[in-house]
């Protein structure tokens, strides 16, 4: 669903962060005000012009977020730094290359996996085996969040019991980044569990959705026992 080329639908999985937020502090016995606070701070200084802070302070920081909102994709990419900023402190890992070293922007698109699961996106997660959902559901879920020219290039295969590659041709896509990247991994991590695949591992050992890459096709290894 795209509105226009900066703004897509990232309402669900941006109120799907704030809750990640509200989960890891109950988890992790931290005080939630404080963290929105700190999370507040580091957004507002890191979305680089005072339009871009109002921005994030109007849409996204005040008040509830639909899901049907819409909004431009850096306003995720800002969300996710300033939340490991406030949370694990400068110097900690922004992305991660396997799910055995799993870091918050991997934890926080587990975690809207398993809460679309059982929300937005029940009906894909419904009756699937693992393979059904890496083979369909997954594709549908990113048409429907960044559009047809973005899932027409997505390609699937599987290349062994249990053992799947799926690659993303990020050219044209402003969403991208290694973070990003690293969401999508918990994203698969996090829906492979739902649907009961065991001790799944997915590993992205080169990401190409950095500038300067020749190539911006990111290739994902995912397997389960
Ligand atoms: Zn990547």
């Amino acid at each position: 669903m795209v509105g226009n080329e900066n703004e897509v639908q990232l309402g669900d999985f941006i109120k799907g962060r704030l809750l990640f937020v509200e989960d890891y502090c109950k988890k992790n016995g931290l005080d939630h005000a404080k963290v929105m606070e700190k999370i507040r701070a580091e957004a507002v200084r890191l979305s680089g012009s005072p339009e871009r802070a109002e921005i994030m302070e109007k849409k996204f920081l005040s008040g509830p977020v639909l899901s049907s909102s819409f909004l431009p994709y850096w306003v995720d990419r800002v969300f996710l730094e300033a939340m490991t900023l406030a949370i694990k402190g400068p110097g900690a890992p922004l992305f991660t290359r396997s799910s055995r070293t799993p870091c918050l922007t991997f934890e926080a698109g587990r975690f809207n996996a398993q809460r679309q699961a059982e929300g937005i996106f029940k009906l894909l997660f419904d009756r699937r085996t693992p393979e059904d959902w890496l083979k369909s559901s997954f594709v549908t879920i990113n048409r429907k969040c960044y559009g047809d020219s973005f899932a027409d290039k997505f390609v699937v295969e599987e290349v062994g019991p249990k053992r799947f590659r799926v690659s993303m041709d990020n050219t044209g896509m402003e969403k991208a980044t290694p973070m990003d990247c690293s969401t999508e991994m918990g994203y698969l991590c996090g829906a492979l569990e739902k649907l009961g695949a065991k001790d799944p591992v997915i590993t992205h050992d080169r990401c190409n959705a950095v500038p300067g890459a020749l190539s911006k096709v990111c290739v994902f290894e995912i397997g389960w026992s």
